[in-house]
């Protein structure tokens, strides 16, 4: 059981639909293993933690507009296993991430280069638990040739690796991921293929791959197509996430399909495997996902301090009673 729901309740009257649908999981964990949380606010945190959020993935990716230098991509990926794991720690959430060249970044090939030298000082480092996201935007010869780079950096780590598809020919991209992993030696288990969608979901689980999907607004996927599949498909191998970033997504989009999937009637086991288990079995394969660590997150301390800093900015109070609408 997850506590943490007290905010929760108090929320009904103004937000009703939404708290009925979320009523229906209360008590449940959840683990969403792609948000971007750099992107997001506290009030996001203190959102996911209310619904039942118990740990992340936050993978590394393309900022919005494009880095110009190597030390942009070093102090990003400090922040992945340093501000940002403490700023979630004091929501009582556990913070993971996977470290790796985004497929649109690999398009500078200078830049490229240089930062291929650098990952391998951050793949093997506390919290890391795959080398991600990596794989197809344009699906060209520079994506190519740094996905194959560290899919054989990953081979050597022994770490799973998190494949973004792309969202122009996507079924063609997909399939060439798989096939690219499987020329590098990867075990299809130790891979798992994001952003799925109806084309691509049976490609990707007869070769014996996980199959992530993102339930994103407008694009990617939306989540009563989601319940559809899981009636088709079960749950295995398949898990949810929401990858909000600093596009229109929710975070508590794992949490909401939850919900969603329990009101039409799907079993609570295979609700737990797609919206927890299952990407804990995929990333724990990294030996840096520990489920007890996780769920041992509950006691904050919002006066934490992180290299001598707290989330508390000019003598902040920390939040205590979460019901009060008083802003001080
Ligand atoms: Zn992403």
């Amino acid at each position: 059981m997850c506590g943490n729901q007290s905010f929760m309740n108090t929320q009904m009257s103004t937000i009703k639909t939404e708290v009925l649908n979320l009523e229906a999981i209360k008590g449940m964990c959840f683990f969403d293993p792609h948000i971007h949380m750099t992107s997001r606010t506290t009030d996001d945190y203190q959102a996911m933690a209310d619904a039942g959020i118990v740990a992340i993935i936050e993978p590394a990716f393309w900022l919005g507009q494009p880095r110009t230098g190597l030390a942009s991509f070093r102090d990003y990926y400090n922040s992945l296993i340093g501000w940002e794991r403490f700023r979630s720690s004091q929501f009582g959430i556990k913070h993971y991430c996977t470290i790796g060249l985004n497929a649109r970044e690999a398009n500078n090939i200078d830049l490229a280069e240089q930062v291929m030298e650098l990952l391998p000082l951050f793949i093997y480092k506390e919290g890391v638990v795959g080398i991600g996201e990596i794989g197809f935007d344009d699906q060209t010869p520079a994506e190519e040739k740094y996905y194959r780079l560290q899919l054989a950096l990953a081979k050597q780590a022994e770490l799973p690796v998190q494949v973004h598809t792309p969202h122009r020919d996507k079924k063609k991209g997909t399939i060439r991921s798989m096939e690219i992993a499987l020329e590098h030696q990867l075990n299809p288990t130790h891979v798992i293929i994001d952003h799925n969608n109806e084309e691509t979901v049976e490609e990707v689980l007869n070769r014996g791959f996980w199959a992530a999907f993102t339930i994103y607004p407008f694009t990617k996927m939306g989540n009563e197509r989601m319940v559809a599949l899981v009636k088709k498909y079960g749950s295995e191998r398949i898990m949810i996430n929401s990858a909000a970033d600093w596009g229109i997504s929710d975070p508590l989009a794992v949490p909401k399909t939850a919900a969603l999937m329990k009101a039409y009637g799907i079993p609570e086991k295979d609700i737990e495997l797609v919206t927890y288990q299952n990407a804990i079995t995929a990333f724990a394969q990294s030996g840096q996902l520990d489920v007890t660590s996780f769920l041992a997150m509950k006691q904050i301390d919002q006066r934490e301090k992180f290299a001598g800093n707290s989330i508390l900015r000019g003598g902040q109070q920390p939040r205590i009673d979460k019901s009060s609408i008083i802003i001080s």
